[in-house]
């Protein structure tokens, strides 16, 4: 079952470089259409600018298409009600890049983590709290951090304070862009192996952004490769890397670093 389908999808910026100068289009998102399967880590993979970013703010409805569908579970959400928008962003949670800039530094972590419980259901403050640590616990932060602010954290906890963020409403998608991009390589392993663990468990679709081909080899189902704003390759990872049929797939591939032990 599809649980995206995604048509014709484009998102062309006006950019006007002085007061008087012409404004000139950029076309972060061209025209692309993919799906995406019910339980599947589908990747998209390209170099930065390629358009990853600006796909994962339509898929959030942090930005508006300039044309084109995006169908989630059969309904375009580009035509939803603002009580049907209101359910789909409980259903589809982000993961960004930058654990850091998307925390809030004046809250301690359980706030960070219960604020979308606070927004979004009446659960009482034991209710919250008890899921709150139920989840610290799933992604592996211990209980005497719920007190602690982000910055007295390493990069790979506060990437699992944003997973325990994202994980909170039980969604049913993670939009997971570069979330291990700035981690460390021993690091960046810790965190996907989690992520995988937490699809399995909680039955979750992934949409995987990464600029790096390497990071998406071990973990993805499809692989979707864009190139200035298009979709020139989209197979399952194995056609992917055995049969490439683009140059540009071709070139990310041979980008990948040999690690010879
Ligand atoms: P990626 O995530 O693959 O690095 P982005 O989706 O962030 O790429 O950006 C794609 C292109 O669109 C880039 O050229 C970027 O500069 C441009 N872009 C992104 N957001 C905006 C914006 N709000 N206004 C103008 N240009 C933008
Ligand atoms: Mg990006």
């Amino acid at each position: 079952m599809n649980l995206f389908e995604i048509k014709n999808l484009k998102k062309h910026y006006e950019v006007k470089k002085g007061f008087f100068a012409k404004p000139t289009i950029i076309k972060a998102v061209n025209d692309i259409s993919f799906n995406v399967k019910k339980g599947e880590i589908h990747s998209i993979v390209g170099e930065s600018g390629c358009g990853k970013s600006t796909t994962a703010k339509l898929l959030m409805t942090i930005e508006k298409p300039t044309e084109g569908e995006i169908f989630f579970q059969g309904k375009d959400i580009t035509k939803f009600t603002p009580e049907e928008l209101k359910e789909y962003r409980k259903k589809v949670q982000i993961i960004f890049q930058d654990p850091y800039s998307s925390l809030n530094p004046r809250w301690k972590v359980g706030k960070v983590i219960a604020e979308p419980l606070l927004l979004n259901t009446d659960l009482s403050t034991k209710e919250i709290k008890e899921k709150v640590y139920a989840i610290m616990k799933k992604v592996g932060l211990n209980d005497e951090w719920y007190d602690r602010y982000p910055h007295q954290f390493s990069g790979g906890q506060r990437q699992r304070i944003g997973i325990a963020r994202a994980l909170i409403l039980n969604p049913e998608v993670i939009i997971c862009d570069e979330p291990v991009s700035a981690l460390d390589v021993s690091i960046q392993a810790q965190v996907l192996n989690l992520l995988l663990d937490l699809q399995e468990e909680f039955n979750l679709t992934y949409v995987f952004i990464s600029h790096d081909l390497g990071v998406v080899e071990h973990i993805s189902d499809i692989i979707t490769v864009m190139y200035f704003g298009d979709i020139v390759e989209s197979n399952d990872v194995d056609s992917i890397f055995a049969n490439p049929q683009h140059d540009y797939t071709k070139k990310l591939l041979s980008a990948i670093p040999v690690i010879n032990f």
